[in-house]
């Protein structure tokens, strides 16, 4: 089976994802966590995908489409989660055509519905409990970047709730309910 998780940043779309690769045997692919991976690695790629990255803009299309398609080609038996990905309409069609040419399908896509506020507060939180348990916080998470992360959601990533809902593969869940009662929901959309 393969699911795109959608939602705004801080939605909890990664933790959903974590909770699938376990109990699921599916491949988590999230282009957020390729591309921190790209920035350190000193790379070209990396540079150009560090500013934009903390400024909280989309990177190119073609970056991460060709992040996914060297991912799809290792194939994955339970099947693979899109976490973050796609994120434009371009993107949306690429993935279609890249799982046609291996004859898969795209089977669920999950929204997880959250509240702005509490999305921006979550996100500085998270930065907060990083620093305070001695890591580094992530670049972009801070209440500025934060808030270019929202406005792209809604400019170039929302558009896709409403394309996946005409194809008849959206289901929306409830991403403010504790993690657990998420897990549930969650597991319930794919059971469906
Ligand atoms: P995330 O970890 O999914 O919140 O992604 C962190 C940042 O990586 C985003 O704010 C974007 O700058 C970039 N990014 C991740 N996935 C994509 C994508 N599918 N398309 C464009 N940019 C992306």
């Amino acid at each position: 089976m393969n699911i795109i998780i959608l939602g705004p940043p801080g939605a909890g779309k990664g933790t959903q994802a974590q909770h699938l690769v376990e109990t699921r045997n599916m491949v988590q692919l999230s282009t957020g966590d390729m591309l921190r991976a790209a920035r350190t690695s000193g790379t070209e790629m990396g540079k150009i995908v560090a500013d934009v990255m903390d400024r909280g803009q989309l990177v190119t299309d073609e970056i991460v489409i060709g992040l996914i398609r060297e991912k799809l080609e290792e194939g994955s038996e339970g099947g693979f989660i899109f976490d973050g990905f796609p994120r434009t309409l371009a993107q949306a069609d690429a993935l279609e055509a890249l799982l046609n040419e291996s004859g898969n399908s795209l089977d669920r896509v999950v929204s997880l519905d959250v509240d702005d506020e509490v999305l921006v507060q979550r996100v500085v939180n998270r930065a907060k409990e990083a620093v305070a348990a001695g890591k580094e916080a992530r670049a972009d998470d801070n209440a500025e970047s934060m808030r270019t992360r929202l406005a792209e959601y809604y400019k170039k990533t929302s558009p896709l709730l409403g394309y996946y809902y005409a194809k008849g593969n959206l289901k929306s869940i409830d991403g403010l309910a504790p993690i657990e009662q998420v897990q549930a929901s969650l597991a319930a959309a794919l059971d469906a």
